[in-house]
């Protein structure tokens, strides 16, 4: 895959790395001296393409939305990961790593999740392979996001509350590791996002790249033509991005548009945009942009979607955005819940808050009446109906 080149010894450009305590050394150079020959493995290629076919109903469609296209006046079209089990993009990273824990002999996966849906993902494959599953949750997340702190339970996962910082996504990454550190020898760290220390970024990179693949392949057959315009995707840690743009990142006539949560604003102090105000750091055993003060303590990050509350922004994209190889755009609570009720009322659809941000990207770029334009359609909106109750007056 073309994107070694981007990539050398875990870093992407002067970003990546694994800083990470000695004590996780042994784990971490396991996963890393493994994962790759397993991935490549036939027995694990054919274990992982059956669960992703059978289990989690791919491939998703990549629908033409029309009403967008005549509003937009190009191509849209939507790539329906919203219509995976479990109803976003998460399951197909949770299903990898859990089939790599078993191979390297763990029973007990550990987790950290913002707005439940890669605790629900990770929940739901330990059901499914017969491991122990500890999610760790901020309690603000718990407490926006009570069906799928529901959901968890009833897959039989064990959720521990994080009441330190701001109790959501970083604390409870935090606690995750804090784990994982006491618990090398039969636990695996199943990560949510293209985020953490070294190899965990090119291993969830590679297990979402399969969203490109299928692009690919359903323009072919479509369009007839292999790429895109445009790909536009959300961005919280941002593994539904790197999935989408994974197979057209070396191709330069391809546009990738990140689109981060500005929240009320980049210069309101309450804002999840970790590349339009942050600079260079360590979080989570990683090198990275991070939204941090002068001091270099990271502040916290405010989205309406608890999908994209997350300070730091996976090392990929840190050097797509360094290198200007992909545009990151921004767009406000406001404007998501606008666009999350546009796609519901013109194209039948209720997306996912964090997908909405992704949407609302539409309306700020200029297209020629022949562009093709995927929007990555991460997931669904079921999550957040009172979100959407609240705020929104029809
Ligand atoms: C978790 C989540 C995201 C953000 O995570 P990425 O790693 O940036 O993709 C986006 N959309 C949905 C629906 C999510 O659940």
């Amino acid at each position: 895959m073309k994107t070694e080149i981007l990539y050398r010894k875990g870093y992407y450009g002067e970003f990546g790395g694994a800083y990470i305590p000695e004590i996780l050394y042994n784990n971490v150079h396991e996963l890393e001296s493994y994962f790759l020959d397993v991935l490549s493995s036939p027995d694990f290629k054919k274990e992982y393409d059956h669960l992703l076919k059978e289990y989690v109903g791919r491939p998703t469609p990549l629908y033409h939305a029309k009403n967008f296209s005549e509003k937009y006046k190009a191509t849209i079209l939507l790539k329906r990961e919203d219509l995976n089990h479990t109803g976003a993009h998460k399951i197909n990273n949770a299903v990898g790593q859990a089939l790599l824990a078993k191979r390297l002999g763990k029973k007990r996966i550990i987790a950290e999740t913002g707005a439940g849906q890669h605790g629900v993902a990770t929940a739901t494959v330990c059901a499914l392979m017969n491991l122990d599953c500890a999610v760790y949750m901020g309690q603000t997340d718990i407490e926006r996001q009570a069906p799928n702190v529901s959901r968890m339970k009833m897959l039989g996962a064990k959720i521990i509350p994080v009441h330190s910082g701001s109790r959501s996504l970083k604390d409870a990454t935090n606690e995750a590791i804090r784990d994982w550190m006491n618990n090398t020898e039969d636990s695996y760290y199943l990560i949510g996002s293209v985020v953490g220390p070294h190899p965990y970024p090119d291993l969830v990179a590679r297990l979402q790249a399969v969203i490109s693949e299928e692009i690919k392949y359903q323009l072919t057959e479509k369009f007839n033509r292999s790429s895109p315009d445009y790909v536009i995707a959300c961005i919280g840690g941002g593994s539904n991005a790197a999935g989408a743009f994974y197979h057209f990142i070396d191709d330069a006539n391809v546009k990738l548009i990140g689109v981060e949560a500005a929240g009320k604003g980049i210069h309101s102090g309450l804002t999840a945009a970790t590349l339009a105000i942050g600079k260079p750091g360590i979080i989570h055993g990683c090198k990275t942009y991070l939204i941090q003060n002068a001091d270099g303590q990271i502040t916290e990050p405010h989205s309406i979607s608890a999908g994209l509350d997350y300070p730091g922004i996976g090392p990929l994209h840190g050097n797509l955005f360094k290198t200007q190889r992909a545009q990151y755009l921004s767009a406000t609570d406001e404007e998501a819940l606008e666009a999350a009720m546009e796609l519901t009322r013109k194209e039948g659809i209720i997306p996912a808050l964090e997908s909405a941000h992704a949407l609302a990207a539409l309306q700020q770029l200029q297209f020629r009446k022949e562009d093709i334009v995927v929007v990555s359609l991460s997931g669904r909106g079921d999550k957040d109906l009172n979100t959407y109750i609240n705020h929104l007056n029809y």
